[in-house]
């Protein structure tokens, strides 16, 4: 069993489940397979499980922990040639700059009450990122990776197909970590497509959600107070159809076609990520 720190109490609002079986730690660090000189941050390092076999495997990692009494631990464990610690929220950090010089490898094991907003973060920087390895719930999981016409299939697909291919690795038990969350967890890689289908991502937002907002109605009742039928049809778009039965690269078409015929889609909130 991985070295657990006994003094600190596992925090419910940082979303603190830390991974203490060494078989899943072992396999998650080969999935990363982290290599010397390679530009590694790791979101929510906690008690270190996966950081010390980053560290073993590559030499130097960063991390963005923002649990001050974590952050302090971590300094006593590793030297600054191994670790470089920044205590921020990664809500909050500039990605943008600290992945300015070198492209970045993303690993975590994310607070699964943030996940969605962490990945729409990092979504914003995915031109300088390599890959990203996510322990993530195993339902979330499944929603990134759906296909057209599966239940799962929804925003969460549709925004981050457009900018990642993404492979499900596999699944983690809820006993590999402590406390147990509730829930089975999986691993998934995330690796950003070279060249992503041009589109306005603000609007492409609000066309998807809009799309999504209420998913037993067809599209054509969806977008009802926005636009004509004759739209969708331009669009190559069935308009009887629902949101889950057509693939991200008819959104971008659809958004394309919006934009060209100057239709903004305004007050539609897609700010409100599930
Ligand atoms: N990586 C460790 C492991 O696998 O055992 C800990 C994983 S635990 C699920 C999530 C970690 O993310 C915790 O260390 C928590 O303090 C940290 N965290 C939570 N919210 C964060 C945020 N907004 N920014 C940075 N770290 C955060």
């Amino acid at each position: 069993m991985a070295l657990i720190l006994k003094s600190h109490k596992a925090k419910k609002n940082f979303g603190q489940n830390f991974l203490h079986d060494d078989f899943w730690i072992e396999k998650i660090a080969s999935a990363v397979d982290a290599k010397p000189g390679q530009n590694i941050i790791e979101i929510g390092p906690g008690q270190a499980a996966l950081t010390r076999l980053l560290i073993r495997d590559c030499g130097h990692i960063s991390c963005v922990e923002i649990d001050k009494d974590l952050v302090r631990w971590l300094s006593t464990q590793f030297s600054s040639e191994q670790l470089t610690i920044i205590e921020t929220d990664a809500l909050k950090f500039d990605w943008k700059a600290f992945a300015e010089k070198e492209k970045l490898r993303l690993v975590g094991n994310l607070p699964y009450n943030i996940s969605s907003p962490i990945l729409f973060t990092l979504a914003k920087i995915s031109d300088r990122v390599i890959d990203q390895h996510f322990m993530l719930q195993k339902e979330v999981v499944d929603r990134m990776v759906a296909r057209p016409g599966t239940k799962a299939f929804g925003r969460l697909s549709v925004m981050l197909q457009h900018l990642y291919k993404m492979v499900k690795l596999f699944d983690v038990p809820p006993e590999a970590f402590s406390p147990a969350p509730k829930v089975i967890s999986s691993v998934v890689r995330m690796i950003p497509l070279e060249k992503p289908l041009p589109v306005d991502r603000e609007l492409f937002e609000r066309v998807v959600a809009q799309a999504f907002s209420m998913r037993r109605k067809t599209l054509k009742n969806n977008f009802v107070k926005y636009f004509d039928t004759s739209i969708l049809q331009k669009a190559g778009i069935e308009p009887g159809l629902r949101a889950e039965a057509i693939p991200m690269e008819k959104y971008v078409e659809l958004t394309n076609l919006l934009q060209s015929e100057g239709i903004e889609l305004n007050g539609i909130n897609h700010t409100e990520l599930d």
